[in-house]
């Protein structure tokens, strides 16, 4: 393109020439979004994605540009109605948090100042800093611990275990790598610990095998006789076993592992204990519960999510580590384009792209402090037991129906749950659970997610939304007697499940 006087070619930008026009249109987005919330509630939690939309999604790469009022208009349109729901007040798959208004507005601001919080003399650094050292505060973590927020759970138990394995090592981990290794390291976990502590080892190269998978007991706690046997017979045959992975909150039923019996045994057998917290060490923030994480302050690192219980945005989650100096070591490796300063813009003190993988990172930390500050840990604490409570009402109904078996001892705010058909075999209940859940969530009504207990398919129903009210609960129990009474009928002839006569 060329300017009249002279003949130059005009210097482009991303930003608009009328500023006024898109500030209208982030004016409209913002009350759009503000609406979006506030009517969440109205909604169905959620809906399948209808062909046209889907359709939407195949064009090909955008060449020319478009306006930007009209690109909004498409993802009004196409984007904004079919989420999985996780903002609705009858969401409970999984285990995913609901984020908060004031998080979104903290998003916003994130993109203006859209940082990258590597490192530099910067203060995304000094609010990631602060937020770490509340988090410590929480979990009764030392003040020189170190820590350093992430994407989530998987990414923070994968810093702890390499922590852990390079701190542990009878090699220099860093130069020699595992093929050194004079005899083979194992660790140990239950076997409701989360899929990314296995990801996270076959990744550090030590293979899947490595990892013990130890039975749980009735209430789904690590079987400790089998731990302490499984390290002994590990010990016997030449291995070296060097973590202990401990859950605060298992992913299928809530449940806690004995922290103070692990913190002891991890101790007496010079091993390292990390704490997968993803879900459940927000407990230590209550008054109430904090019993269930007592002796999770004695281990050497602790994973915990912020974006689940703790309601902060997609995505964000922390790892800590007790010993700063091992962390450092294991994460940072020099660079010449990265020098420090003694002044000026790289003159920062703290630089995390030194405390794990990644180097670019997003200003996460925004969005943890404005919401925290907002809400306060006292509401945060509120919310945490408000939820288990009504984990127990949703027992309680679900106990009194005679057509729903409770399927797990309710530990925290997990409720597992099926329809019975008295007289029908496991299978056809298994498969009539799976289409009364799909059923479920496509009238839109309720969306748990499932898991399998003993063998048992279960609707799984993982409490941690702070929009629920306790008549949610009650129009879950409802629909699922409906809906599960129509699919027996369908199924069986009858509702009670006795098998229809052959031939009928
Ligand atoms: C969710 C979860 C993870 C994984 O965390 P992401 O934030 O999804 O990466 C790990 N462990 C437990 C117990 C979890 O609940």
């Amino acid at each position: 393109m060329k300017s009249e006087e002279d003949g130059l070619p005009q210097e482009e930008t991303l930003d608009p020439q009328d500023w006024t026009k898109l500030r209208r249109l982030g004016h409209r987005m913002m009350d759009d979004a503000m609406d979006y919330l506030e009517g969440v509630r109205q909604r169905p939690v959620w809906q399948p994605i209808p062909p046209e939309a889907r359709e939407h999604f195949t064009e090909l790469l955008p060449v020319e540009p478009m306006d930007a009022a009209a690109v909004y208009e498409e993802a009004r349109q196409h984007i904004l109605p079919y989420p999985t729901g996780n903002i609705h007040p009858r969401f409970w798959g999984w285990v995913i948090g609901s984020g908060s208004p004031v998080g979104m507005l903290a998003e916003l601001l994130t993109g203006a100042m859209n940082c990258n919080a590597w490192g530099a003399d910067q203060i995304a650094i000094e609010v990631e800093r602060q937020v770490i050292g509340w988090l410590k505060q929480g979990l009764g973590f030392p003040h020189d611990a170190s820590g350093i927020l992430t994407n989530g759970g998987s990414v923070s138990n994968l810093v702890g275990l390499a922590v852990a394995r390079n701190t542990k090592a009878e090699v220099d981990m860093a130069q020699e790598g595992v093929q050194s290794l004079p005899r083979p390291m194992v660790l140990y976990a239950s076997s409701s610990t989360h899929s990314s502590v296995r990801k996270a080892v076959e990744l550090m190269g030590l293979g899947c095998k490595s990892l013990r998978t130890i039975p749980v007991d009735a209430r789904y706690r690590i079987r400790m006789d089998l731990l302490r046997e499984a390290i002994r017979e590990d010990r016997a045959a030449g291995r070296l076993p060097f973590c202990i992975v401990a859950n605060a909150g298992t992913v299928d039923t809530g449940a806690f592992d004995p922290m103070e019996e692990l913190a002891d045994l991890a101790q007496s057998e010079d091993l390292w204990l990390h704490v997968d917290g993803a879900f459940g060490a927000c407990v230590a923030f209550s008054d109430e519960l904090r019993p269930l994480v007592r002796g999770m302050e004695r281990a050497d690192s602790i994973s915990i999510d912020l974006h689940k219980w703790l309601h902060v945005q997609y995505d964000a989650g922390c790892v800590l580590v007790r010993n700063a100096r091992q962390h450092h070591a294991t994460f940072s490796s020099p660079a010449s384009y990265l020098a420090r300063a003694r002044r000026g813009l790289s003159g920062g003190t703290l630089w995390f792209n030194e405390y794990g993988f990644e180097l670019s990172r997003s200003f996460r930390a925004l969005r943890v402090w404005m919401a925290f500050k907002t809400y306060g840990m006292r509401k945060h604490a509120r919310l945490i037991e408000q939820n288990v409570a009504q984990a127990k009402y949703l027992a309680e109904l679900v106990s009194g129906a005679s057509e729903l078996e409770l399927m797990a001892p309710v530990a925290l705010n997990v409720v597992c749950f099926r329809y019975v058909a008295e007289g029908a075999e496991q299978e056809a209940v298994n498969r009539l659970n799976q289409d009364l859940l799909a059923s479920l969530q496509e009238s839109g009504v309720a969306a748990p997610s499932s898991t399998l207990l003993q063998g048992k398919f279960a609707i799984r129903v993982a409490i941690t939304n702070h929009r629920s009210r306790r008549e949610d609960f009650e129009v879950l129990v409802r629909e699922s007697i409906r809906q599960g009474r129509e699919l027996a009928e369908a199924r069986f002839g009858s509702p009670a499940g006795t098998p229809a006569p052959i031939g009928v």
